[in-house]
């Protein structure tokens, strides 16, 4: 690599208006889950004159898969899908998580706590995504206790913000998911947080992704509030699922994309997306992605949280 991504990208940021960005895990080779997710961001970009940016999200040292984000990124190249600037990597930005940190602290918006899961889960009411935190370490830590995670205070946060794809969204982050923390007991910096620092720093405007993040998004645009930070727009796509409902995704075994004979595949893709199919050669990316450029429309984008994956070339 050997290159700064963010000077790197300066010189070319004073011609897009857009700029859009796909952010996959390396926790395994990319799937047609992931695929979704790095189509309708790259389409919405690309429509809209755009720039297109990589980061990979290799934040969580315990989930990474060695080869991993080298595969994904080969596997792009081979779609024919190019991207802007340099390549980031979430696991070198660990100092803008802590000045970001910092900054919130400053303002008295983040506390120490030590409840383990276990007393999370005796003690709190359901939410929508895993118990809610109770406040337990609200007022300080309990007695004899060493602080394990950082939490942000949410005291009666409230987002409402609209999603081109999914609508109306209205959060009570207080009641549905409670204080949530930026900082974890292994010490790494929560992903809420990091996208949040990553997608400010790198100017992305419009964050297309898969509604699985539909949930963390208001808690996204709380941090984002609290540090003075421009609000991108969001897009987020149906969630392609298996048979039995679930998420594609390394843990439900899902395949890898077999990009050797490139588009079939961005056409089950495109169709997932609602999209017109395009007509070319199986191994001419070119032709494909100037007609999908060309005929992409978000509004035709199912307005569904999940879909049944197709059977795949
Ligand atoms: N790295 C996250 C994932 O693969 C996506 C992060 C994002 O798009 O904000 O689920």
């Amino acid at each position: 690599m050997g290159v700064d991504w963010h000077s790197s990208m300066a010189s070319s940021s004073t011609t897009a208006a857009r700029r859009g960005r796909f952010a996959p895990s390396p926790t395994g080779p990319l799937h047609f889950g992931s695929l979704i997710a790095a189509v309708g961001s790259y389409l919405d970009a690309r429509a809209n004159r755009g720039e297109w940016l990589v980061r990979i999200d290799d934040l969580d040292r315990t989930r990474i898969v060695p080869g991993a984000a080298a595969g994904i990124l080969g596997t792009l190249e081979t779609l024919g899908m190019a991207w802007d600037g340099a390549v980031l990597y979430q696991s070198k930005r660990d100092e803008a998580y802590r000045a970001a940190l910092e900054k919130l602290k400053k303002r008295d918006l983040i506390y120490p706590c030590s409840c383990s899961r276990r007393e999370i889960a005796d003690s709190a009411v359901a939410g929508i995504d895993g118990p809610v935190y109770p406040g337990t370490c609200r007022k300080g830590l309990l007695s004899g206790r060493a602080a394990q995670a950082e939490r942000i205070l949410t005291l009666g946060a409230k987002i409402e913000f609209k999603d081109a794809v999914q609508g109306k969204i209205t959060h009570n982050i207080e009641r549905q998911i409670g204080d949530y923390v930026l900082k974890r007991a292994d010490g790494l910096y929560a992903y809420q947080l990091a996208v949040v620092v990553d997608d400010e720093a790198h100017d992305i405007t419009d964050i297309v992704r898969g509604a699985d993040l539909l949930d963390s998004t208001p808690r996204q645009i709380y941090l984002q509030q609290l540090l003075g930070y421009t609000m991108p727009r969001y897009a987020h796509l149906p969630v392609a699922v298996n048979v039995v409902g679930e998420k594609l995704s390394k843990q439900t075994m899902a395949a890898p994309v077999d990009a050797t004979t490139p588009v079939p595949i961005l056409n089950a893709a495109l169709t997932f997306l609602g999209q017109d199919h395009v007509d070319c050669a199986p191994q001419d990316t070119q032709s494909f992605w100037k007609q999908a450029v060309a005929g992409w429309r978000m509004d035709r984008v199912p307005r569904t949280r999940t879909s049944p994956a197709p059977a795949l070339p």
